[in-house]
């Protein structure tokens, strides 16, 4: 059986959208282990235009067909993994998400 695409919205209060963008990386790294999370293709958007959606990490496809676990707007090199299915686990580094971030 084919399996089917689908978005699921889940509406959170931020201070801007960098805070959206910081919380909504947590987030997807905190559901890693569920396989049927898309994780690198995971958007933030404001409630009132959802048109525009903002990418929270770079997903850039690196050697080995994994995918870049860092923010959509990180400097420098991509970042590789060293275990296959550690994608987004091993990329907590990147920024770190305050009181203040999780409103
Ligand atoms: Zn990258």
């Amino acid at each position: 059986m084919t399996r089917q695409r689908y978005v699921i919205h889940l509406t959170v209060t931020s201070r801007d959208l960098d805070s959206a963008r910081s919380l909504a990386r947590n987030l997807t790294r905190s559901l890693h282990f569920l396989p049927e999370l898309s994780a690198g293709e995971t958007t933030v958007s404001a409630e009132d235009n959802q048109l525009s959606q903002h990418r929270v990490f770079c997903d850039r496809r690196l050697d080995g067909g994994r995918r870049c676990p860092l923010s959509a707007d990180h400097l420098g090199a991509c970042f590789r993994t060293s275990a296959p299915g550690d994608v987004f686990a091993d990329a907590a580094t990147d920024d770190t998400v305050t009181a203040d971030d999780a409103d």
